[in-house]
């Protein structure tokens, strides 16, 4: 019997951003098991997890709500997490700044020091879409300042599902 690690990712991003797509995106794509279709999805009030086994690692994701409110709730889980994937609506401009912000409170907590982050640029599949370099210009910023850390600004679609499997591919092996 080989051991299986097991590991947490938590999914965090402004609301609308597509967290919750994303994560029934990665369901779908790795356990074969269709997610809540695009329309049945609303925003996420309290928690949806996921799991998927990639070789011999497991990895959770926790999707957590993205309204204001529900920020402070956050913090309880970044001593919990091994990963995070941050996600951005790169189609909304108007946001960008918010966005920008709460990326930078996040990566200013104690408990995610040394904890692998994934940007990802998504609803690449909509022309509006900022490219991923535009992106990493006003993200990596923040990143690189709190030290070296380990990070990557990725394109995806949820939508589509472009680039999700790249960036799973990407967050496992910087959890190993
Ligand atoms: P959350 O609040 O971050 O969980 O965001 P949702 O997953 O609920 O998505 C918010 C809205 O953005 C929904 O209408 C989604 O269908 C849409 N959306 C999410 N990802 C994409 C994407 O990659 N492309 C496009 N075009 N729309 C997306």
């Amino acid at each position: 019997l080989t051991r299986q690690e097991e590991y947490y990712v938590i999914i965090l991003g402004l609301d609308n951003a597509g967290k919750t797509t994303l994560l029934e995106r990665i369901k779908t794509i790795y356990t074969g098991v269709r997610g809540l279709s695009p329309d049945k999805i609303g925003p996420t009030v309290g928690l949806n997890i996921g799991k998927i086994d990639i070789d011999r690692s497991r990895i959770k994701f926790w999707d957590l709500g993205g309204q204001r409110e529900l920020h402070s709730i956050w913090e309880r889980y970044y001593p919990e997490s091994h990963g995070i994937i941050f996600v951005i609506d790169a189609t909304d401009r108007e946001r960008l700044e918010e966005c920008r912000k709460t990326f930078e409170n996040i990566m200013k907590q104690d408990e995610v020091e040394g904890v692998p982050v994934l940007m990802l640029a998504n609803k690449q599949d909509l022309p509006v879409a900022m490219a991923v370099e535009e992106i990493k210009e006003v993200f990596n910023k923040i990143a690189y300042g709190l030290g070296a850390r380990d990070s990557k600004v990725l394109p995806v679609s949820a939508l589509a599902g472009d680039g999700v499997r790249d960036a799973v591919e990407w967050l496992h092996t910087r959890l190993q």
